[in-house]
């Protein structure tokens, strides 16, 4: 069984806390991406699974056994990295079999396991060909192949794809999605790119300074951040923040208001919080109503526009809202705000615009812990209406 559970597993190095009070839980045959930032402990997370460095403190379990001092070779995992090493001097055929010839298989199981292998990674043709006869994604594919034929229990991955060109990295990010579909087997994939870990996983743990932030499916993780950390690491571009408070009248801050009864969305008078909207959630005055509940209009002022053929992204310089309730001192203003427009759109650079953007996409965190407290303020607010009425007709 494939199931991978992390109990309040830690790793320090002297002074650095690598890996921090981390709790998992992996399903049996899940395509599971540990992404984060560099140096955020993804690696070490995974060494821990595979056994090639032991937890400081906590427990790691595979299947139904705990394997936290067990050696890698004991624990069912097969590992592929980013750097590809294959044997020069052997071929496609000695370098899949390799470590099946290390374990005295018999010679017809390392042929039937091989065939399947270079099948399943559509090197078939190939068996022959020496490493350097071969591309980069050729030989990641051996590589592949190599940890297929073990049969393991669990594959993990550490950035396969990091060293291959772009084009490649797309295309395999759909050949390991077809191999976990024919395998069926537990995938933990280690990768600094989110756009890798949103196409191709199941859910996506999000880690930052050694901590899981948030283990969800990619689309959760996009649409219901846990926290500041989450929002703006998942995304491209990244969610635009803006500091404000919380006033009865709702969010403001220097540049931006979005009006809510503050009752409804459960957060309190007073308390600083970051507004998120994400660029494609921000809309021209003119496609106001493609927008169910729009903001009131904001204005703006379009700075740069890079236009990316399937979309133009403008930087708008935010006009200062007009209100008396805020305290300026408290607030840190923000006047940009990232927009993503169609292409067909006749947007130019340094024109005076109007802006709304969609309460449902509005998300409303912590200012201090980064805690998210609002995911969209619209239902609220439409909730408040009956909620209203009958309190009223109570009376
Ligand atoms: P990531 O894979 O997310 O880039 P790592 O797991 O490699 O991050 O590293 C997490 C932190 O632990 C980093 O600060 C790194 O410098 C530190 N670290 C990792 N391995 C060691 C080690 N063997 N000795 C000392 N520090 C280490």
């Amino acid at each position: 069984m494939g199931d991978v559970k992390l109990e309040h597993v830690s790793k320090h190095y002297d002074d650095v806390t690598a890996v921090d009070d981390m709790n998992l839980e992996i399903n049996d045959g899940e395509f599971i991406c540990l992404v984060g930032p560099s140096g955020c402990g993804k690696s070490t997370t995974m060494e821990m699974i595979a056994g090639l460095t032991i937890p400081s403190e906590g427990k790691v379990f595979i299947g139904d056994r705990e394997v936290t001092n067990l050696p890698p070779k004991d624990r069912g995992v097969a590992m592929v990295f980013q750097n590809i090493a294959l044997f020069p001097h052997m071929d496609v055929y000695d370098n899949i079999s390799f470590g099946l010839r290390l374990r005295n298989y018999d010679k017809e199981e390392i042929d039937r396991r091989v065939e399947r292998a270079s099948e399943i990674v559509q090197l078939g043709g190939m068996l022959e060909r020496m490493p350097d006869e071969m591309s980069g994604g050729q030989r990641q594919r051996v590589a592949i192949a190599r940890a297929i034929v073990r049969n393991p229990d669990v594959f993990l991955m550490d950035e396969p794809l990091a060293n291959l060109d772009a084009k490649l990295r797309v295309h395999m990010r759909t050949e390991l999605q077809r191999l976990h579909k024919e395998l069926d087997t537990t995938i933990v994939y280690v990768t600094h790119d989110q756009a890798e870990a949103m196409t191709m996983s199941d859910r996506i743990a999000v880690i930052d300074s050694g901590q899981l932030q948030q283990i969800d499916p990619p689309l959760v993780c996009y649409n219901e951040p846990a926290n500041l950390f989450v929002a703006g690491f998942i995304g491209s571009p990244s969610m635009n923040f803006l500091d404000g408070e919380i006033t009865e009248n709702g969010f403001v801050s220097t540049n931006i208001d979005v009006e809510f009864d503050p009752a409804n969305v459960g957060v309190e008078v007073g308390r600083d919080v970051t507004m998120g909207i994400r660029p494609e959630d921000v809309y021209l005055v003119q496609n106001e109503r493609q927008v169910a509940n729009p903001t009131h209009r904001i204005e703006a002022t379009t700075d740069v526009l890079e236009p990316m053929g399937d979309e133009i992204f403008v930087y708008l310089k935010l006009a200062e809202e007009a209100h008396a309730d805020l305290e300026e001192a408290s607030v840190a203003a923000n006047d940009q705000l990232l927009m993503s427009v169609s292409p067909d759109s006749d947007i130019e650079e340094d024109r005076d615009v109007e802006v709304v953007l969609d309460r449902t996409r509005v998300h409303l965190f912590d200012t201090e812990t980064g805690i998210a407290l609002s995911h969209g303020i619209e239902s609220t607010i439409q909730a408040s209406g009956p909620a209203d009425a009958e309190a009223e007709s109570d009376d």
